[in-house]
């Protein structure tokens, strides 16, 4: 997508703080955090939202988990927890329409959110 902010930082066309990639995708540090840890976890296959998100993608989908719950643990937050959020659409605040899962940590968080 030529005009997903999403696709440009994965292209290096915008700059971010890289944390962590791989063959699948990319994290970076989220540029107005909401907590001491607030990493963004970006398949490198542009997919709008998650209603965008088909059969084939799951195993896509799955890895964006398994990569946040790693660097979950190299910063210590496994014990204590940690929240995974996606938001999809206006009503959930959706603002990058490019999937992303939002890894939230360090401190304790409400239920229901907000
Ligand atoms: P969402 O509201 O779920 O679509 O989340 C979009 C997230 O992207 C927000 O938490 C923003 O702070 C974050 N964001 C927007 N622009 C950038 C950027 N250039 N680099 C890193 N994070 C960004
Ligand atoms: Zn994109």
């Amino acid at each position: 997508m030529s005009n997903c902010l999403f696709c440009k930082i994965r292209d290096g066309l915008i700059p971010s703080k890289i944390v962590y990639r791989d063959d699948v995708c990319l994290a970076f540090e989220d540029i107005n955090p909401q907590a001491p840890t607030h990493v963004l976890f970006v398949p490198l296959k542009h997919i709008a939202t998650v209603n965008d998100v088909t059969m084939e993608d799951r195993e896509t989908v799955g890895h964006l988990y398994t990569a946040a719950a790693k660097v979950a643990k190299e910063r210590g937050h496994s014990e204590k927890g940690y929240r995974l959020v996606m938001n999809c659409n206006e009503d959930a605040g959706q603002t990058v329409f490019h999937i992303h899962l939002h890894l939230v940590a360090g401190r304790p968080m409400g239920w229901p959110p907000g």
